[in-house]
């Protein structure tokens, strides 16, 4: 299938081994734009100076804060914001390694009571980085004891090229800075900080840095604890989604190496109704969604290339029986070169803000199904985040984590099975 000829067509004139990126000269060390407060005027677009002090604060991550770091805490140490005017390349990891970027060492201040579980991102770093079935941070891997691995990495935040590939530029500057608007800030639902900046431009970063690791090689699965942030549109967010990390990832991709078929399910309960927006005139990129029919977004729904809305209390048989339908049909008919799975796990039972009935355990048959799916037919996989918001977080955390460990253990066997 076509798929499978992506990787001879993008490895053309590289000796081989490398893609469209590599084989052109590496974009130079980027500028940051320095972080402004919100009384200085927004500026038309990012400067350009490059210092060698630029340099390297554009070449340093921030520091990683402890998972359980308080909000009150990570403000006083929170890092600068630094957006990089163009895009960088992660390091290979072995083959069947998982590795997961991570935007949790921003800290994102919420006031008290604020419905947004911002930690259960870090709690699922944190489950990952302990599991014993998991040889977590940078483990052997297929590659090595040839058992499930994951690699954490922090993500690293998207270039301002690669976000304004699909949103506004003004937009993006104007969140950057502080320019939003009460009702535009009221919109996305949440109060603005520089560590809501700095883990917004990381949330899309580490997507794209995921969907860069997959494309050289060319095959496999990387993930981002972080992401699927399906409601922002090009010049607005919407329900706590500001930068919309798939869509930057899939221009990217198409931007980076010439993909004309990628393919998004979006599997959170809420419809993806920017991703929808963003692409429904580009035929390169398929959306296939499945979500609950009375669920956000009411007034802002859009359409997708496929939209699968489901009645409330729809259960595991019924939700499965439907994907698994529909899964083959999707690859058959549109042969992606790239498959962009928004893991949400708000469509299981007890969400408070999802209609449906699903169990951790059909939440499990679902990832297994979009990984073999993607795994058995050569097509590299992104997986990202979603919703999730079970009260306490404990129900949604565990599902959140099964969908990493889930890629761990599907990625180790199907690499097993490559070298046997
Ligand atoms: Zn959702």
């Amino acid at each position: 299938m076509r798929a499978v000829a992506v990787a001879p067509r993008l490895a053309a004139g590289a000796g081989g081994r490398c893609l469209k990126h590599v084989a052109s000269t590496p974009p130079p060390i980027t500028p940051w734009l320095p972080p402004r407060t919100p009384s200085s005027p927004a500026p038309a677009a990012p400067s350009r100076p490059l210092s060698s002090a630029a340099r390297s604060a554009a070449a340093a991550l921030p520091p990683a804060a402890a998972a359980a770091a308080s909000s009150a805490a990570a403000a006083a140490t929170a890092p600068t914001v630094a957006v990089p005017e163009a895009g960088s390349l992660p390091s290979p990891a072995p083959l069947g390694t998982l590795v997961a970027y991570y935007a949790d060492h921003w800290v994102v201040p919420l006031p008290p009571g604020h419905r947004f579980p911002m930690l259960k991102y870090a709690a699922t770093r944190a489950a990952l980085a302990a599991d014993p079935s998991l040889a977590a941070d940078g483990g052997a891997g297929a590659g090595g004891g040839g058992g499930p691995a994951v690699e954490l990495r922090p993500a690293p935040p998207v270039a301002w090229a690669d976000a304004t590939l699909v949103h506004e530029p003004a937009y993006v500057e104007r969140f950057r800075s502080n320019h939003m608007t009460e009702p535009e800030m009221r919109n996305v639902g949440f109060p603005w900080s520089e560590q809501l900046v700095g883990r917004t431009f990381a949330s899309s970063g580490g997507t794209v840095q995921a969907m860069h690791l997959v494309m050289r090689q060319g095959r496999g699965i990387a993930g981002n604890i972080a992401g699927g942030t399906h409601h922002a549109f090009r010049d607005r967010g919407e329900g706590f989604c500001i930068l919309n990390d798939i869509a930057i990832a899939a221009s990217v991709a198409m931007r980076d190496y010439g993909l004309d078929s990628i393919l998004v399910i979006d599997l959170d309960v809420h419809q993806g109704n920017g991703t929808a927006e963003i692409f429904q005139n580009d035929p390169r990129v398929t959306t296939f969604d499945i979500f609950g029919d009375r669920n956000y977004p009411w007034k802002s729904r859009r359409t997708n290339t496929y939209d699968l809305p489901l009645p409330d209390d729809t259960g595991d048989a019924e939700y499965l029986a439907l994907l698994q339908s529909w899964l083959p049909r999707l690859m058959r008919d549109h042969r992606p070169q790239l498959v962009f799975f928004q893991a949400g796990v708000d469509a299981l039972k007890g969400d408070s803000f999802g209609r449906l009935a699903l169990s951790r355990d059909g939440l499990l048959k679902r990832n297994h199904m979009v990984y073999g799916t993607a795994l058995e037919a050569g097509v590299p996989l992104v997986v990202s985040m979603g919703g999730g918001y079970t009260r306490p977080m404990d129900a949604s955390v565990q599902a959140h984590t099964d969908v990493y460990r889930t890629a761990a253990y599907r990625l180790a066997a199907w690499a097993r099975a490559q070298q046997a």
